[in-house]
């Protein structure tokens, strides 16, 4: 992968890289309709064909926020308070969307859709997760 794209909530103590071959410029963000991710202005990327490490300082630090399906673990710093990605398991494959709020160095394209998945059940969530999401996330404590 030749990018290496760098986010992190604001005390420091989550700190993710997207490993990517896309420059920032080909990502398309996209915003989700739900209450959640309304509430935290939430813009989304992720990378189909990347791959995702996340840091963390102290575990217990971070909340796993879930709602909804609870197939989901909303990241959100205990410290500082930001919201930096969502993962999600699926078939022993750990996926990832990033909030690119916590992208703060780079200069990403305009909002390109908004997206409402509240009709979708459980299953078809997942299925579109698994295609768009990105694959490959490790979750280091260091
Ligand atoms: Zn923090």
């Amino acid at each position: 992968m030749t990018n290496s794209l760098h986010g992190s909530c604001h005390c420091g103590n989550i700190e993710l890289d997207l490993k990517t071959d896309k420059n920032v410029s080909e990502f398309s963000p996209r915003t989700c309709a739900c209450s959640f991710c309304k509430r935290h202005g939430g813009l989304y990327i992720s990378d189909p064909e990347g791959s995702v490490e996340i840091r963390l300082k102290n575990n217990n630090d971070v909340n796993f926020y879930q709602f909804g399906h609870k197939t989901a673990d909303f990241l959100i710093c205990k410290k500082c308070g930001v919201f930096v990605c969502a993962t999600c398991d699926i078939d022993n494959m750990k996926y990832a969307v990033i909030n690119i709020k916590t992208m703060i160095d780079y200069d990403f394209p305009p909002l390109g859709a908004s997206n409402d998945y509240d009709a979708e059940n459980t299953g078809s969530r997942l299925e579109r997760r698994a295609k768009n999401w990105t694959p490959r996330v490790v979750i280091n404590e260091i």
